[in-house]
């Protein structure tokens, strides 16, 4: 099979209507949802290694589950018409069925066989009766009737029949998928190929590794080793492209790198206007930078730019707000590049076990997690440099663009961290 490789983004594709100021966040994610699609191509992977791959194509059952008729229970089976109500008693034929080995033949009217969890029912059997329920001297056996006809069993595709859909395209494949596609004999899956995201820090005061010695005016890049473990929970491919000084063709030398490795690049810092700000320079100079003023905290500015012809999420130096945009924004938008589909997360309503007073105009994300009885408390600091906060919290509260007043026991809405598609903290 050919491997389908789809458009490329255009130029445009971040472009912004003349005049628009603050962008609300449901607006920004609307724009994204609306101006991204699948970038990668397919392959053909076994199913046993296709965990946390994107279905290209629905998978079909090539066999049912079950594929015949089969016995739920260790039990007794025979032909539900010979029996009645009151005390039952069967002759016991020779013979048994179990799984993997069936009863060779059929099985008598008014007769009945040993049969275990899994079996095959026999000819002859459509009815299976618990062991615990009967009582044999393994001539005869006796049952308390009446019983259900069809009891104790699983008809043949009961669960999914053979040529029916198992699977639609785009799915994220979980274990269980995996189980499911290997019951129904699929041996292969066609998948999108794995999203290749490359990862870039920018900063002169940065240093790349903290294994390194640093000055007292230096810092250790927590960007980096975050954003690129984070893509790979997500299942894309991470592209380490280091650290870049705040110099203009040292960050463009990164980026071509990176355009040619990689389907989709986040930088982090020097996306806003400032003086040593050249991420947004650069991208600005190339023509394709769009600043979206985003009505968010923490995390403005998002600079979103098209560096030949591959996408670039500009992300804000701060590792709290870099996190924050890399979950609200980054991840739907990349999920779509790779074929899984825009998918927001699931939050939940819960009580707030803290107080706080809120204008009106931004969404404001707060690193919280849930205490023991079930309310849910934020990070006694807001100050976006502290990343002990973001480690401490499993999740973020959102609180709505609109003004509000929270005291303690009002509903707010609480996004674990998993609802990201990804498990860690806590
Ligand atoms: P910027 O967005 O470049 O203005 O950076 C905002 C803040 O985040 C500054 O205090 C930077 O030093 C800090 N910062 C930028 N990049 C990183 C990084 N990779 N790791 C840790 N802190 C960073
Ligand atoms: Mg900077």
């Amino acid at each position: 099979m050919t491997a389908l490789i789809p458009p490329r983004l255009r130029n445009d594709t971040f472009a912004m209507p003349q005049g628009v100021t603050w962008v609300p966040v449901a607006e920004a994610l609307d724009r994204l949802r609306a101006a991204l699609h699948p970038v990668t191509g397919t392959e053909d992977v076994a199913v046993a290694c296709a965990m946390g791959r994107v279905l290209a194509a629905p998978a079909t059952a090539r066999r049912s589950n079950p594929p015949l008729p089969n016995s739920a229970v260790d039990g007794y089976g025979f032909a539900h018409a010979a029996t009645g109500d009151g005390v039952q008693r069967l002759p016991l034929a020779e013979g048994r069925s179990a799984a993997g080995q069936p009863f060779d033949g059929v099985l008598p009217q008014g007769q009945a066989l040993r049969i275990l969890t899994g079996a095959v029912l026999p000819e002859g059997v459509d009815t299976v009766v618990l062991e615990e329920d009967c009582a044999t001297d393994g001539q005869t056996l006796a049952f308390d009737g009446p019983i259900k006809p069809r009891a104790n069993t699983r008809k043949a595709g009961e669960d999914v029949a053979q040529g029916e859909q198992a699977l639609p395209a785009g799915r994220m494949l979980s274990p269980a998928d995996l189980a499911l596609l290997t019951a129904l004999g699929v041996a292969q899956v066609t998948v999108h190929r794995r999203l290749r995201v490359a990862v870039l820090s920018t900063g002169t005061e940065l240093i790349p590794d903290p294994a390194l010695p640093a000055a007292p005016h230096q810092i250790y890049d927590a960007n980096r080793p975050m954003l690129l473990s984070l893509l790979a929970g997500w299942g894309f491919q991470p592209v380490d492209l280091g650290h870049a000084l705040d110099e203009p063709d040292q960050i463009a030398a990164l980026l071509d790198r990176g355009a040619a490795e990689a389907d989709a690049i986040l930088t982090s810092g020097g996306a806003s206007a400032g003086d040593e700000d050249h991420v947004s320079k650069l991208l600005g100079d190339s023509g394709t930078l769009t600043s979206w003023r985003i009505a968010i905290k923490p995390g403005r500015p998002l600079a979103l730019a098209m560096w030949q012809g591959v996408p670039v999420f500009g992300l804000p130096g701060n590792p709290v707000a870099a996190l924050t945009c890399a979950l609200i924004f980054a991840r739907p938008a990349l999920l779509t590049l790779s074929g899984a589909g825009w998918r927001l997360p699931q939050g939940y309503t819960v009580p707030a076990a803290f107080q706080k007073r809120k204008k009106a105009g931004r969404r404001e994300y707060l690193r919280a997690r849930l205490n023991e009885g079930g309310a849910v408390e934020v990070f006694q600091s807001e100050g976006s440099g502290r990343i002990s906060g973001l480690s401490w919290a499993t999740g973020l509260v959102e609180l709505p663009d609109e003004a509000c007043d929270i005291a303690p026991g009002d509903p707010v809405r609480f996004l674990p961290y998993g609802s990201f598609g990804v498990s860690f903290g806590g």
